[in-house]
């Protein structure tokens, strides 16, 4: 009988966020009831203004750190890591330098969800698309994508072709966008997440793509297995997809993190 390890799950979100349900006590004795090895939580980060309505208050970050060691406290087997899910904005450099400072972070992920002031991932910003042009939309999120990973503060980089989520995608051998980002990520020694939010969403597939992941494998860059989970019953969701998709790109390790150091465990 093969057993199957299963990854760590280091992309959850928590009802801080505004859009997600359950408490982080909640994710973690699902996490234990499925056998994860440890998980991260990474909510969506506050910003120095009110922004949009999806993401915590900066005055709520104490909050944040309350209910993810409330979750250590029941849940003292389970290995709980502390991040965040920050958005990369031009412009935005310096609060993020300053965010990286107000915790112990065990690692910051790095997403790009805003196209300037076009929040293109939200289904109610979909018209958009078809201003800006499928084809500058992609070219405007993988140079955003590549800037990002480049920018230092990120150790892991979120649902990397976020930008199909709609199913817009630009004739062609995609590998053209992939390549430039792949090789930023390896400049910067930043991992990348297969985030299986994905196969939920109209594209109904996985983040990022196989041609994607073929190239990143073969490049050497770390890997993490995450759900984007915002409600308790999505941790560890299609865990097993993904590490076969894993597998069948080329991956033979997983990356986990701690106080933004990162060691490898096989993947088998
Ligand atoms: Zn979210
Ligand atoms: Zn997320």
């Amino acid at each position: 009988m093969i057993r199957l390890i299963m990854p760590a799950d280091y992309h959850l979100h928590t009802p801080l966020c505004r859009h997600a349900t359950g408490w982080p006590v909640d994710y973690a004795q699902r996490a234990l009831a499925l056998g994860l090895p440890e998980i991260g939580f990474s909510d969506h980060s506050p910003m120095p203004a009110l922004f949009d309505d999806w993401r915590m208050l900066d005055e709520e970050l104490p909050r944040y750190f309350a209910v993810v060691d409330e979750a250590r406290a029941v849940c003292p087997g389970l290995p709980i890591r502390l991040g965040l899910e920050v958005d990369w904005l031009e412009g935005g450099q310096s609060w993020i330098e300053a965010l990286s400072q107000r915790a112990p972070w065990d690692y910051l992920i790095g997403s790009v969800h805003y196209l300037g002031d076009w929040n293109f991932d939200n289904p109610a910003e979909t018209a958009r698309f078809s201003n800006y042009g499928i084809g500058e939309a992609w070219d405007r999120y993988w140079h955003l994508f590549a800037q990002a990973a480049r920018s230092g503060f990120f150790d892991i980089m979120a649902h990397p072709d976020l930008v199909k989520k709609f199913k817009h995608r630009p004739p062609g051998d995609l590998a053209r966008y992939y390549e430039p980002a792949v090789q930023a990520c390896l400049d910067a020694g930043v991992a990348i997440e297969i985030n299986t939010a994905g196969l939920f969403k109209p594209v109904a597939e996985i983040y990022p793509a196989p041609g994607f992941l073929r190239l990143a494998a073969a490049a050497g860059i770390p890997l993490t297995i995450n759900s984007d989970a915002h409600a308790p019953e999505e941790v560890g969701r299609a865990f097993p997809e993904a590490l076969a998709l894993a597998a069948g790109c080329g991956f033979t390790q997983l990356a986990r993190f701690q106080q933004r150091y990162r060691t490898l465990v096989p993947l088998d």
